[in-house]
């Protein structure tokens, strides 16, 4: 936690969730299929098919995902069943993570329906969290012919629970104001890491709600839940400070340089570093990254670009050695060749738990 008088980056977290998804692609792509009760998944005449997503007039009727479609047909005898196209979902899914793209590259997919986004510092320069997800929201309406949920808040289990809440088509932002008084008063089957046993146990124990929960101590709930105990302790208080974690493809952070001029000297070569690794640092003190493997590029005056990289048993952030470790991968490389870009990045990313001192990231910023 945070002394008092420190800042606390907050960071801006939306979590898109896609409507009744498999069920939405099959209605938008087939007319006759509209407005009526949908299952997606196997046949009720085979054996052991169950229900992969329903439309919302089949779960009128009580169907829900996972259910053997023999029971949804009984629950709703009119219902539609329909094979899932597994191809066309994915190309639908490649679709919405490249608008996503258009805000932010730290997208973290949970499914292909499913993500977490840190918009913290949007490309775009909107600076407002609701703004953005307003945008996806229509952007996949206008592209995708498709709706989704988005909740909105600064940090993912809030954002995720926040996302649920007005489904479909939904906008939900909860605040760091009001996210103590939400935790308190959820039910705890509705924290999502809290399975249908440890609900039970909890119920058992005469823990219903949040509040429920913030009556045991630390040390009573990780004795009462094991590890996750620890977990829950800290969410109940509206504390989660894990990062969402980009896709592999884009886990690296860092910054580059093309120089007015090629360098000649080491001395200014090291200028330079210390430049960029300053920059390195202000951006992943903004995504609360630290990596364990750092990159150093480097580009000759004749255009031949040679990276070098060195990795560490934890993960760094800290200015001091990045900025030694870029001077130490700039010492292993040959020495009398002109340069005219340098770049440092960090990649190999893993969480951060403590909170950074800074100066940006008030309720206004949502
Ligand atoms: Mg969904």
């Amino acid at each position: 936690m945070a002394e008092p008088g420190e800042h606390i980056i907050h960071r801006k977290i939306i979590h898109i969730d896609m409507d009744a998804f498999y069920a939405s692609v099959e209605q938008r792509d087939n007319p006759e299929l509209r407005g009526k009760p949908l299952v997606v998944g196997g046949l009720p005449e085979g054996r052991g098919g169950v229900v992969a997503t329903a439309s919302y007039e089949a779960r009128k009727f009580g169907i829900r995902s996972a259910m053997p479609s023999k029971t949804a047909q009984k629950l709703c005898p009119d219902a539609l069943f329909v094979r899932p196209r597994f191809a066309e979902y994915k190309e639908v899914s490649r679709c919405i993570r490249e608008i996503f793209s258009r805000y932010t590259d730290l997208i973290e997919p949970l499914s292909l329906d499913e993500a977490y986004l840190d918009v913290t510092d949007d490309k775009l320069n909107i600076g407002s969290a609701i703004e953005i997800a307003k945008q996806i929201k229509q952007a996949i309406k206008d592209e995708l012919h498709l709706t989704a949920s988005a909740g909105v808040s600064i940090n993912k289990f809030v954002a995720k629970i926040a996302s649920d809440i007005n489904k479909p088509d939904g906008l939900t932002f909860i605040g760091p104001s009001s996210i103590q008084n939400f935790m308190e008063k959820l039910p705890v089957e509705k924290f999502h890491g809290v399975g249908k046993v440890t609900a039970q146990k909890m119920k058992g124990m005469n823990l219903h709600t949040g509040l429920d929960l913030k009556q045991l101590n630390e040390d009573e709930m990780i004795r009462h839940f094991g590890k996750a105990g620890r977990f829950y302790y800290q969410i109940v208080r509206g504390i989660d400070n894990r990062a969402v974690q980009p896709h592999r493809e884009t886990k690296s952070m860092g910054a580059e340089d093309t120089f007015a001029y090629d360098l000649t000297e080491t001395d200014e070569m090291h200028l330079e570093l210390d430049k960029l690794a300053q920059k390195v640092v202000e951006r992943l003190q903004k995504y609360q990254l630290k990596g364990r493997t750092l990159t150093l590029k480097i580009k000759y005056s004749d255009f031949k670009q040679i990276t070098r990289n060195q990795s560490f048993s934890a993960p760094i952030a800290d200015l001091e050695t990045i900025q030694q470790t870029a001077k130490q991968l700039l010492a292993n490389t040959e020495q009398d060749k002109k340069i005219r870009l340098l770049g440092i990045s960090l990649s190999n990313f893993n969480e951060v738990v403590m909170p950074v001192k800074d100066d940006y990231g008030q309720l206004k910023l949502f």
